[in-house]
């Protein structure tokens, strides 16, 4: 590797990837970028091959090595048994922060919202995304959101480090803390702690549903929004929609040791291999690149050479109008366009100032140690016969334990039977201590299980009940506490 140039891995992708991958290396080139340019294959191919998340083994080696990844989209094959390359990559290579700008180019491209401009800031390794899914009884499927305090304090922290690094006022938090009271209560409790650290910036927590209605009404009301993935993975879609197209929209994956740049788009295989595909969503991402790498001079360049681009209405189809637009180009022509505008500057649209926006990945605060005792354990059992029977049955199983409540998707349905409520046949079955002391030990929970499956119970899973400092860390019914 030469020591002038720094490593970048380059995938090309598939369906229009190798057309708009082209165009953004010539334009990297023409500009000057100091990469070293390694190509990986990823994609359709490699997952014909046998290879179930679309990379080959040795392609991790790459891209340990090189100080970036950047990725043109990838056609998943249809047909079962295919893990998302996007999911594994990020999670593999710890990209915990997935990195979103959602910018309006009124009156250049069409938008509904003049003046938008939001940086929508996901996590990417953690919440459903986790892909931990069971089926646990004939009728029952259950998927696990996983939450950690450490993920929620690195990713609201870059929330705000990046706020300050790049002259943004307020940093939004969503969330579903009225129901999710535990993963999601997490993460805006993080929130909460970690905005007083960053006085200049005005932190703000809207409940997920409003806050999303309230993006997609009046987005210029926003700045940087951080969410969990699975909110993040659906309304940064949305804002990129709404600020113009898809098509537009670059992102960064970043990790304390490697980071990912892609445009948000698929691989659109009906547009590909005729010259036809907008490549500005890749290049947005490889100005991304470049300031993540630490050159900014170019950064800058490319991105108003870019801007240039666009307000001479130099637009390719998808971005086309009548009125607006000046010319139409395919893939190529639009990639000469850009390359002629190196060294001008928008008129109309703000220029681009890249200068040093990085920031450290800031050492997570240590969880603090608090006390945990086990005082009970819900075990899920598949049933199909009455409640009645069901409880009976229980009852006669508890010996040191105390059956307490018998839940059935969440709703408590004895004591105090509702007969409106609706029963699937999994129920969850909590027990905790018979005695006035409230801790139990492991020991009891397994002897439970092995008197429940001697009388043919057939449980499906268990979560034990833990306080922690005393509180109660699980769902607890109403009238329970
Ligand atoms: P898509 O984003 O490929 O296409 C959606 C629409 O947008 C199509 O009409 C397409 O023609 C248009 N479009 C997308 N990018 C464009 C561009 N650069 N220029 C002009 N028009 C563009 O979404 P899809 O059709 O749902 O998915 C196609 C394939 O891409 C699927 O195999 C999917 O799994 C994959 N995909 C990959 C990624 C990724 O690699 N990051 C992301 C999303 C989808």
């Amino acid at each position: 590797m030469s020591h002038n140039l720094i490593p970048i891995a380059v995938a090309e992708g598939d369906g229009i990837g190798p057309e708009i991958m082209g165009a953004t290396l010539q334009i990297l080139k023409e500009a000057g970028a100091k990469l070293e340019y390694h190509p990986v294959e990823i994609g359709e191919k490699v997952y014909l091959r046998g290879q179930p998340a679309g990379i080959d083994p040795g392609t991790w080696e790459v891209l340990r090595h090189t100080k970036a990844f950047l990725k043109a989209p990838i056609t998943t094959p249809q047909g079962g048994g295919f893990k998302s390359l996007n999911v594994t990559v990020r999670t593999s290579l710890g990209l915990y922060a997935n990195v979103r700008p959602c910018v309006a180019y009124y009156p250049f491209v069409e938008t509904r919202y003049p003046g938008m401009d939001v940086v929508i800031i996901r996590e990417n390794e953690e919440d459903l995304y986790t892909g931990i899914e069971y089926r646990l009884s004939q009728d029952v499927y259950h998927a696990m959101k996983v939450i950690t305090r450490t993920g929620c304090e690195r990713i609201v922290r870059y929330a705000f480090e990046y706020a300050v690094a790049n002259n943004r006022k307020k940093v939004t938090c969503f969330s579903k803390d009225n129901i999710l009271k535990l993963t999601d209560g997490t993460f805006h409790k993080v929130f909460d702690e970690i905005s007083k650290e960053y006085p200049s910036i005005v932190p703000e927590h809207w409940i997920v549903d409003i806050g999303a209605a309230k993006l997609a009404d009046t987005p210029t009301n926003f700045d940087v929004i951080v969410m969990a993935n699975l909110y993040g993975d659906i309304l940064s879609d949305v804002a990129a929609q709404i600020a113009g197209s898809v098509g537009l929209a670059g992102s960064a994956n970043i990790g304390q040791f490697g980071a990912m740049f892609e445009a948000i788009h698929g691989s659109a295989p009906r547009r590909a291999g005729q010259n036809l595909a907008n490549p500005s969503g890749l290049l947005l991402a490889a100005i991304m690149m470049l300031n993540h790498l630490g050159d900014f001079d170019t950064a800058t360049r490319i991105h108003n050479a870019w801007l240039k681009t666009i307000e001479d209405g130099i637009h390719t189809y998808d971005i086309f109008k009548e009125n607006t637009s000046k010319q139409k180009v395919g893939t190529k022509e639009f990639a000469a366009a850009v390359v002629r505008h190196l060294g001008q500057l928008p008129q109309k649209l703000k220029p681009a100032v890249h200068a040093n926006a990085q920031h450290k990945h800031k050492a997570v605060i240590k969880a603090s140690d608090e006390q945990k005792e086990l005082t009970g354990v819900d075990v899920f059992v598949e049933w199909g016969k009455g409640l009645d029977e069901l409880r009976q049955g229980l009852e006669a199983a508890a010996e040191g334990l105390k059956l307490v409540m018998i839940g059935n998707r969440g709703v408590k349905v004895w004591p105090n039977t509702m007969a409106e409520t609706n029963t699937v046949d999994l129920w969850r079955c909590r027990f905790e201590s018979k005695e006035k002391e409230k801790t139990i030990k492991h020991q009891q929970v397994a002897e439970l299980l092995t008197r429940l499956a001697k009388q043919g119970f057939d449980f499906a899973s268990i979560e034990n009940l833990y306080h922690y400092d005393g509180k109660p860390f699980y769902t607890v019914s109403q009238d329970q506490q």
